[in-house]
């Protein structure tokens, strides 16, 4: 007989619908065939870029003999981190508040299980990624979602406010958001600011914005980034460099607290023990090596809003409603079969494949990976027009 724990068996159905599709849907049959046109995944399409191949293999001659010892939050990186959040955001940020960890994934994990517990709930905002629900369950937390409504997936400050109870210890936010591209403005930020100090100060404890800003480098058309973090000090902010090296499986990223961030020594000491927890969740000693060099890497964004800017007004021009992204991967189209399993089965016959809403608690809707390379989108947008003409 098998004891399983509820904590287990929530973090268990948080992944079902996803990991059910991703293991027999229409992307584990079909990716590899010849000419796919696949947009379902933030994947690199191309070999990785010569920079990040540079960092890597410039980084990976030993200058000292503790150059592969175990490494933690190492200094330099911490220092470097904070310099260029200084650089963006002018908030000063203490190098000692910098937690460096396997990318986003890393720093979510242990940022939840070190602010969250049993009985304690985290809010999160749907459509969300994929596994914000099982990040929270594994704190043993109660997962809490806000609704961002089509057209425009707006944040709603007072959507929040009502969410919130006494037992509210997180709130996560992230922008420019995946799935829908949208990037929160100034006047939204502050009015979600004011929420979360009088629903602090009405418990008696700080509710800590999580701001993950996984995509705050991938922007387009100019526009600028307002990190939620100026406008609220409780806050930590969740970064990847997997976006702009378009390498995930290099895994690094950070956790960052706000210099006034209340009872700082505190809760970084106990993201650290979370991060011993973890099995050792800090970057590997190569990356955090490589990562001034890394800083500076980025995809061809420029080349990501041109396909932007060709997909968005050909599949309106088809009849899609689809949102047109301020940032991040990914375009929402949706699916004119209101079973978007059903549609996206379609297109894969056709060959193109795409990320069923379902998947990220948009049913009706399908996701669109900007990542694809510029032959995949003039294939995938014959397999669209088709796709469309057959469901009218
Ligand atoms: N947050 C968001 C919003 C993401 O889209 C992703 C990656 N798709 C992550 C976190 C995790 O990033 P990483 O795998 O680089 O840690």
């Amino acid at each position: 007989m098998t004891i399983a724990e509820p904590r287990m068996d929530r973090m268990v159905a948080s992944v079902e619908h996803v990991f059910s599709w991703f293991m027999s849907g229409d992307w584990e049959k079909h990716h590899l065939d010849p000419g796919v046109a696949d947009f379902t995944f933030g994947n690199p399409q191309e070999l990785p870029l010569p920079g990040l191949v540079d960092a890597l293999r410039s980084n990976a001659i030993p200058r000292d003999k503790d150059w592969f010892a175990y490494k933690m939050s190492e200094e330099e990186p911490r220092n470097i981190v904070a310099a260029s959040l200084h650089e963006r955001t002018g908030i000063e940020y203490r190098p000692e508040d910098i937690a460096m960890t396997a990318g986003a994934f890393g720093a979510l994990g242990v940022t939840i299980r070190a602010l969250a517990d049993e009985g304690d709930e985290v809010i999160f905002l749907s459509p969300p990624w994929f596994f914000y629900e099982l990040m929270i369950a594994s704190a043993g937390a109660t997962a809490v979602r806000v609704r961002l409504e089509p057209p425009d997936f707006d944040l709603d400050p007072d959507a929040i406010a009502a969410a919130i109870t006494p037992r509210t210890r997180a709130v996560l936010v992230n922008s420019p958001h995946n799935p829908t591209g949208r990037i929160y403005g100034e006047p939204e930020l502050r009015a979600l600011g004011d929420v979360l100090r009088s629903a602090s100060e009405r418990s008696g404890r700080p509710i800590t914005l999580l701001s993950d800003e996984s995509y705050n480098r991938i922007l387009f058309d100019g526009v600028d980034f307002r990190t939620p973090a100026l406008d609220y000090d409780a806050t930590i902010t969740i970064y990847t460099y997997g976006k702009t090296t378009l390498a995930p499986g290099q895994r690094i990223g950070y956790a960052a607290m706000h210099p006034d961030y209340p009872d700082r020594v505190a809760v970084g000491y106990r993201v650290f023990v979370q991060q011993l927890a973890a099995g050792w969740g800090f970057p590997n000693a190569l990356l955090q090596h490589a990562i001034s060099d890394i800083e500076r890497v980025s995809i061809d964004i420029d080349a990501l809003q041109a396909r932007r800017d060709r997909m968005v007004p050909a599949l309106r021009e088809m009849g899609y409603e689809v949102t047109n992204p301020q940032g991040t991967f990914y375009l929402m189209a949706r699916s004119p079969d209101p079973d978007d399993l059903v549609f996206s089965s379609r297109l894969a016959e056709l060959g193109a494949l795409v990320l069923p809403g379902a998947i990220v608690e948009l049913p009706g809707w399908f996701r669109i990976s900007l990542t694809a390379s510029d032959q995949m989108v003039e294939d995938g947008l014959r397999a669209f027009r088709e796709a469309r003409l057959s469901a009218s």
